[in-house]
């Protein structure tokens, strides 16, 4: 296990009827003004907003709203809300609602104070120094923005899709009540449970050794998912499912599933490339990128994946071959997302395409240039992917070309730029000798797996 430092301050009011309880909670923690920033309609027409302003009301203390925070949360939204604040004299935001509206008021909370572009905290050019108290009223158990100290947020300008990740953005406090959930509906409901998985698998596959506390937990989180996600499914108003499901979203990604312990988040990376390109919902993206990545990494740690596949999907442990019994955990994960009732992996026509794509292998060797690689990304995988570049760009030329484009872009990690320019050279090479050529001919799949 590594050193580690942890803290989690957020103060955590669950339970039924707590969205009462927002105006006293502002108060204790120092707020006057407040900025309530929601999502779509459904917090107003359910009347979460309403008996928010009024438990406000009943604690004496002001608030402006702002709405709109859609899903892949947009800049533009975030520079209205900064200049709205600061007309407002607002000194506390609070995100009513899911993961994106959350992101968005702890964006806004950032910006206000600062003389510069709030960009800049997420394209790396500055840190936050003060940042506005966060406070969230959680409706949807997904993105684990209520405890964690993230935000995603995509600018419109090249739509770039970036995180922050800081702790003055860490709620101060959050209100989980788990009947706000019950009107989810069941796609939402199976994005989240996608997202809340990936989560815990982003920390649960590393390559630190003696983490057999936080191993447990994440599997002890993903087992509750596949125990709960079914039965809500089946039975929206399931309060002690739903409420299950909503802490464990929660535990997954307050990082105290992740300490002492090396994590990788190139899943998480590439799917912001897509969701940012193609809007897709991120739990769909990430429910076809997990398993292409996992597939691709087996072999990195053949045990770590059968002890994945004994404790979590109830597979019988092949010893003579605990590669076979690795696999079979994959099918199961992969089976869990596909089937009919949980529909994780159904967004349509176009995004069959990109399932297609996103199982080539050329694609799990991008993502193994992630920043914290559960792979090693050493030269011999860079020299590989330049390698196979050709292939790759036979294979379905537009679509790949804009999306390494966009996660091999300026901004991404390190580990890009220093593969940028050969790329690029390459591509520009590749597009006036191969491809340009083949333009006018029908496309057909080129199988890239052995
Ligand atoms: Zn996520």
């Amino acid at each position: 296990m590594q050193n580690f430092v942890f803290c989690s301050p957020t103060t955590f009011v669950f339970g039924k009827g707590t969205e009462n309880e927002t105006g006293a909670y502002v108060q204790k923690f120092g707020g006057t003004k407040v900025m309530i920033h929601y999502g779509s309609g459904s917090v107003v027409r359910s009347g979460l907003l309403d008996r928010v302003k009024a438990s406000l009301d009943e604690a004496g203390i002001g608030y402006c709203e702002l709405g709109g925070a859609q899903p892949n949360p947009r800049s533009g939204l975030v520079y209205e809300g900064i200049e709205m604040a600061r007309r407002e004299k607002v000194d506390f935001m609070i995100g009513l609602g899911g993961g994106s509206a959350i992101d968005s008021a702890k964006a806004i909370a950032v910006g206000v104070p600062y003389d510069g572009d709030f960009w800049d905290f997420y394209d790396d050019k500055a840190e936050p120094e003060n940042t506005l108290p966060v406070a969230t009223v959680v409706t949807i158990p997904a993105a684990g923005s209520e405890g964690s100290n993230s935000s995603v947020i995509t600018h419109e300008d090249g739509m770039l899709k970036r995180g922050l990740g800081h702790e003055s953005i860490r709620p101060v406090f959050s209100i989980m009540n788990p009947e706000l959930t019950f009107t989810l509906p069941p796609y939402q409901t199976a994005c989240g449970c996608a997202d809340i998985m990936a989560h815990i698998l982003e920390r649960y596959l590393s390559n630190t050794t003696d983490v057999e506390m936080t191993d447990r937990l994440c599997e002890s989180v993903l087992k509750t998912l596949i125990k709960e996600v079914p039965v809500v499914l089946e039975e929206p108003e399931h309060y002690g499912a739903r409420a299950n499901i909503f802490w464990a979203g929660m535990i997954a990604h307050n990082n105290s599933c992740g300490v002492g312990r090396e994590q990788d988040w190139s899943s998480h990376q590439i799917e912001h490339e897509l969701s940012a390109l193609y809007d897709v919902a991120h739990g769909a993206g990430l429910a076809v990128i997990f398993p292409a990545f996992m597939k691709y990494t087996l072999k990195q740690d053949v045990q770590r994946y059968a002890q994945l596949a004994v404790r979590v999907w109830n597979c019988e442990m092949d010893f003579q071959n605990p590669e076979k019994t690795a696999r079979e955990g994959i099918t199961r994960f992969e089976l869990f997302l596909k089937s009919d009732k949980r529909r994780v992996c159904a967004p349509g026509e176009q995004f069959d395409d990109l399932l297609t794509f996103l199982d080539r292998e050329l694609v799990a060797q991008i993502i193994m240039l992630g920043p914290r690689p559960f792979f090693d990304a050493s030269q011999h995988y860079l020299k590989n992917l330049l390698l196979q570049c050709p292939m790759f760009l036979h294979n379905s030329l537009d679509k790949q070309l804009v999306f390494v484009g966009h996660t091999i872009n300026p901004s991404a990690e390190r580990m890009y730029d220093f593969l940028r320019l050969p790329f690029f050279v390459l591509s520009i090479y590749l597009f006036y000798h191969k491809i340009q050529p083949f333009l006018a001919m029908p496309l057909h799949c080129v199988d890239l797996c052995p």
